[in-house]
């Protein structure tokens, strides 16, 4: 049984509650100072997925006209890199972050942007192009 089966079975309850819970964790990951966890990187990536995941099922659709134009300060994403140290799945360090390398840290939005989700903060995940692209596909 795949993932999409697992929550077609499951009760919005269930879904919410799980959708915060791990809203819960990536935001608090960042709030630590950050410690490279061989193993994190997978759990980061797929409690991403799953917030998208069941916000496709349960989300409530922003208004396309409210979509436009929003973005991350980029005064935000320096602090935040500054902060993090780099990508807080893999651990790759902000020193490879320059726009000519093939893995720029990027900061992803916890709660899309289609789903409500602000360009603040406490919405704002630190994270390399390659495990942002894993955590979309
Ligand atoms: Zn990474
Ligand atoms: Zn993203």
């Amino acid at each position: 049984m795949n993932e999409r089966e697992v929550f077609k079975n499951d009760s919005n309850e269930k879904l919410e509650k799980k959708l915060n819970n791990n809203i819960e964790f990536l935001t608090t990951l960042q709030k630590k100072e950050y410690v490279f966890e061989e193993n994190r990187k997978e759990t980061v990536i797929q409690k991403a997925r799953e917030i998208i995941e069941i916000l496709n099922q349960i989300g409530e659709k922003r208004k396309i006209e409210d979509l436009k134009s929003i973005k991350f300060p980029k005064k935000l994403k320096k602090k935040l890199i500054k902060k993090t140290g780099g990508c807080l799945a893999c651990g790759q360090g902000e020193m490879a972050s320059g726009s000519r390398h093939q893995n720029p840290i990027e900061l992803h939005h916890i709660i899309p942007k289609m789903y409500g989700g602000d360009d603040d903060k406490k919405n704002a995940l630190v994270v390399c192009k390659k495990c942002h692209l894993d955590m979309h596909n």
